[in-house]
């Protein structure tokens, strides 16, 4: 396969995009983020790397935190997690309140904002330090030990997170939320505000690929059928109210974020990674989920 070419082509393909869509503006530290940034990184199993564009630079990874999250909590508690989250595509925005209501306060997924923010919950009954957790563990995956946090786009969110607030409040009302609604919103805040570059995201989600194992550390992380139900999960909600048209198109389990990241894998092949900062009105990158669309056709490789 000759990815450098494949990923030559797609970067021409997808250039026209960049002037289409939308920056996210709610989070204001991530509004003046150029919109013609583009980078996408391809990690085989066997550690070859094949990038192209921006792929080095590192930008707000968002709800893609959110995957390393459901993977702590998921190795951590098991099953007992679906106690509290649903696994259903949600159907609505990402940020949604209204069926919540209608479900008690369970969210559909721990993919959206209100499943993420019972994760944070989780987290905090179980362990001491989440925010330092979850850092470890994504500088582990990533192979980069200098993954950090972003503290102008954490501080930056929670002036703005209102809804966010909104959502554990209302969750603590249905006793789904047990920790106080600030520190929960802390730790949340502080998983979406990692900086990281499509290189380190690529290498990052080997572990889905590899059936829950680092390749090149063998290090383990989750089960093999745990890797494959956070794979499913991703497949069906990982792309917020557009995960059936990300499935339809792409064919690959993946989630985006709204600094405009969206991470794929292919199950026993290689994870890859794009960032195109500007989003359609769901809040996915367009060039992001365009790309990966071409590199499917290209390469002839998906889940099906
Ligand atoms: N931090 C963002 C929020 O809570 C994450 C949204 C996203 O990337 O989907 O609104």
């Amino acid at each position: 396969m000759n990815y450098h070419q494949i990923l030559s082509e797609i970067y021409n393909e997808v250039t026209p995009l960049f002037s289409k869509g939308k920056v996210t503006r709610y989070i204001p530290a991530l509004a003046s983020v150029p919109p013609d940034k583009f980078g996408m990184a391809v990690c085989t199993l066997e550690g070859e790397m094949f990038t192209i564009g921006d792929a080095q630079e590192s930008f707000s990874i968002q709800s893609i935190s959110k995957v390393y999250s459901l993977t702590l909590v998921f190795k951590m508690i098991g099953e007992n997690l679906w106690d509290r989250v649903g696994k259903e595509p949600s159907g609505n925005p990402f940020n949604s309140l209204v069926q919540l209501e209608y479900e008690r306060g369970i969210p559909r997924n721990p993919l959206i904002n209100a499943g993420s923010l019972v994760l944070a919950d989780i987290l905090l009954s179980k362990t001491r330090d989440p925010k330092k957790d979850l850092l470890v563990f994504v500088r582990k995956t990533s192979g980069n030990p200098a993954v950090d946090y972003d503290n102008a786009v954490i501080a930056s969110e929670k002036i703005t997170g209102h809804r966010n607030f909104a959502l554990a409040h209302f969750m603590q009302s249905f006793n789904n939320i047990h920790n106080p609604v600030d520190d929960v919103l802390d730790v949340y805040f502080h998983h979406c505000g990692i900086a990281m570059s499509c290189v380190e995201l690529a290498r990052s989600f080997l572990f889905l690929a590899n059936h829950g194992v680092i390749p090149d550390t063998d290090e383990y992380i989750i089960s093999k059928s745990e890797a494959k139900r956070i794979n499913a999960l991703l497949l069906t909600c990982g792309l917020y109210d557009e995960s059936g048209d990300f499935a339809f198109r792409v064919g690959l389990p993946g989630k985006s974020g709204v600094g405009g990241g969206i991470v794929a894998v292919l199950p026993e092949k290689l994870g890859v990674a794009v960032w195109g900062p500007s989003l359609d009105p769901s809040g996915n990158s367009l060039a992001g989920t365009k790309a990966l669309e071409l590199f499917t056709t290209k390469t002839g490789m998906s889940v099906f």
